[in-house]
């Protein structure tokens, strides 16, 4: 048997590689170089203990046969993940649309509505929820 067909038969119902992976991979990077920039004993070792912690997390995910257990843990990771991206997404098109559009949230369903600048009272009709409410604009 090849050493590939083994890997493949040794790898078979555990984890292996997925989003969180990636993730604490690119953390335990970080503090590998942080462990040569911190100048502090202190915190030296603790970066260093903390980073071994990491790594044997890393280890026990990617070997892990409780796949239902793993799953569920990388999908909480990538929902925090989502609402951070679209957190900077909607900051963006802030930026970008500042001097025609002004974004807004529905009070009921917390969706974030993009309407036209215009200042004064409006009603609006969330196109979620067809909540009605109504926005005040100063300027
Ligand atoms: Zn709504």
């Amino acid at each position: 048997m090849k050493f590939r067909d083994k890997l493949a038969r040794f790898m078979w119902g555990r984890n292996g590689i997925d989003a969180l992976y990636y993730f604490h991979f690119i953390l335990f990077m970080v503090m590998w170089i942080l462990q040569y920039i911190v100048r502090a004993d202190l915190a030296k070792a603790l970066i260093s203990i903390a980073s071994l912690l990491l790594a044997g997390l890393m280890l026990f995910r990617f070997f892990s046969k409780n796949l239902t257990k793993r799953r569920k843990e990388n999908q909480q990771f990538l929902n925090i993940w989502r609402s951070i991206k679209n957190f900077f997404v909607l900051q963006k098109n802030k930026a970008r649309d500042f001097k025609s559009f002004t974004y807004k949230k529905c009070p009921s369903c917390k969706a974030n509505i993009r309407l036209p600048r215009k200042k004064g009272t409006h009603n609006v009709v969330c196109p979620r929820c067809k909540n009605r409410f109504e926005v005040k604009n100063l300027f």
